[in-house]
């Protein structure tokens, strides 16, 4: 039985991560799940997942818009001025 190198708690074989300590038995285990947390996060199911859990979920919707302005650049906001533009004169001209 192999033993875990923080805690010196045993080990299941299945497991990848300390259940006592929370310390990963091996780098390359630490850095899928570290990618996994990372594309979690970043992928619109992750994203959405957040909005939905969170308490406050119109605070949390409003961070998360913040953050996606945020990272767009200048071009990307001109391009979705110019949709939504472009939508609303549509609709305009429909009425
Ligand atoms: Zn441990």
């Amino acid at each position: 039985m192999n033993k875990c190198p923080s805690c010196g708690y045993e080990r299941k074989v299945s497991d990848i991560r300390c259940p006592e300590c929370g310390s990963f038995y091996s780098k390359i285990a630490e850095l899928i799940a570290e990618e996994e947390d990372y594309e979690e996060k970043h992928s619109l199911r992750g994203r959405c997942l957040r909005i939905l859990k969170a308490d406050d979920i119109k605070r949390e919707l409003r961070i998360e818009l913040d953050q996606v302005i945020a990272g767009l650049s200048k071009k990307a906001i001109f391009t979705l001025f110019v949709i939504i533009a472009f939508v609303f004169a549509l609709t305009l001209s429909v009425l």
